[in-house]
């Protein structure tokens, strides 16, 4: 039996790129999202905006309200202790950049920060640029064959110089979970800062902060099935108040006059000017609808995608996975074809996939690669999306060879 997608219904972007003859499997560079979230976008508008955190009027304190239900449905989400926890930025990158500039007074010249060799340019060049003000180290740990960070190597590379780990939870090119449990350890014992990119993890799961016990953990609201122009940044009490201030102005202050200020803690004074107000609202509504549907479901549905997945490209001769995927999310390359080539000739069929160095031009520099192609599913995509795929590869490939 064909295996369909009972959520599908609710997305109506993937209904109308459908009816535009579009099959969309480029999730983990942004979702679609589901009507709810529309719902609450429109809604918000439509109702009446307002600005949060600095009116007394009623249209202001209802969007205030709005805005840090939102902030509180995400400590929820996360398990974090309190929403006081939860930052809001404009991007996952943007998030990155923040702990960059704010915690650059807690290095001193020599010091290192640890990254990997798999990061996405947003967990690299922020810790690059730092390390270049400063006179850091910036020391990559290797990856094992597999695809996941060499964890030998790593307790070695992690030693007392390092002052900072920031690592992916889950590449969002090779689609596997990161050793975090052991990585967070061995950083810990040298008593460094540790960071986690969960902008691709947080989709699939649930992670609850106070067990994965990061300093840090970015992710980003559009892979959430939320609206863009949102990051999160969650951060352990201690951790937050370690954070320099980087953006000024607005309410995020205590006092100001002409020639000094005193700034508010965690969150607001890391919330300079007006945020994105609507988009966080819509993203409370995303969540709530995550939130109602049977996790288990949606974990079976995305595990037998990825099963397709895996087996439709294994059934095809000369195509190289990149590392060993455990979520619906396969990169791949193909022998003697270039990846522009094939992509080019799926865009013509209307397959709408990934293709490039996904953020991640190193890692993809150290494979011997210019670019890959990348299929990512979301729980709106079913058994037809694949087969689509693979006909239209089976297409391209006839011609190309
Ligand atoms: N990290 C990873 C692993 C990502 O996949 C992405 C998005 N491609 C980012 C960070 C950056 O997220 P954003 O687009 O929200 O800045």
């Amino acid at each position: 039996m064909l295996l369909t997608s009972p959520w599908r219904a609710d997305f109506p972007g993937i209904l109308a790129l459908e009816a535009q003859g579009q099959t969309y499997l480029d999730s983990a560079a942004t979702a679609q999202k589901p009507q709810a979230m529309l719902n609450a976008l429109l809604g918000y508008y439509a109702g009446g905006a307002a600005n949060v955190h600095r009116a007394q009027h009623l249209p202001g304190e209802r969007a205030t309200r709005a805005f840090e239900a939102t902030r509180e449905k995400l400590a929820h989400w996360l398990n974090a202790p309190g929403p006081a926890q939860i930052i809001f930025t404009r991007s996952a990158t943007e998030a990155f950049n923040l702990l960059a500039y704010g915690l650059e007074s807690q290095f001193q010249a020599g010091d290192e920060l640890v990254i990997s060799a798999l990061e996405h340019h947003a967990n690299l060049l922020p810790w690059q640029q730092l390390a270049l003000r400063r006179g850091l180290k910036l020391v990559v740990l290797p990856l094992n064959e597999s695809g996941l960070i060499d964890l030998t190597q790593a307790a070695q590379l992690i030693g007392p110089r390092t002052r900072l780990l920031a690592v992916s939870q889950l590449s969002n090119v090779l689609g596997c979970w990161q050793p975090l449990d052991r990585l967070l350890a061995l950083a810990k014992a040298q008593n460094a800062l540790t960071v986690v990119d969960g902008a691709q993890g947080v989709v699939h799961g649930r992670h609850d902060m106070q067990t994965l016990g990061c300093d840090f953990y970015v992710c980003s609201s559009h892979k959430l099935y939320g609206p863009d122009g949102v990051g999160i940044l969650y951060g352990r009490e201690d951790a937050l108040q370690r954070l320099q201030h980087w953006q000024f102005g607005g309410e995020m202050l205590v006092h100001t006059d002409y020639q000094s200020a005193q700034f508010r803690p965690a969150p607001l004074g890391f919330e300079a000017g007006t945020p994105p107000i609507a988009s966080v609202i819509a993203l409370g509504a995303s969540l709530d609808y995550l939130a109602g549907l049977d996790n288990a479901a949606v974990a079976a549905h995305e595990a037998a995608l990825h099963t397709q997945l895996l087996d439709g490209l294994a059934a095809r001769e000369g195509i190289r996975l990149l590392g060993e995927p455990h979520v619906a999310l396969a990169s791949f390359v193909v022998e003697d074809v270039h990846n522009a080539d094939l992509a080019h000739l799926l865009t013509e069929q209307g397959i709408a996939v990934r293709a490039g160095h996904h953020c991640a031009m190193p890692l993809l520099q150290s494979l011997g690669l210019a670019g890959a192609l990348r299929v990512s599913l979301g729980l709106y995509n079913d058994a037809g999306d694949l087969q689509r795929f693979f006909a239209a590869l089976d297409q391209a490939l006839e011609l190309l060879r």
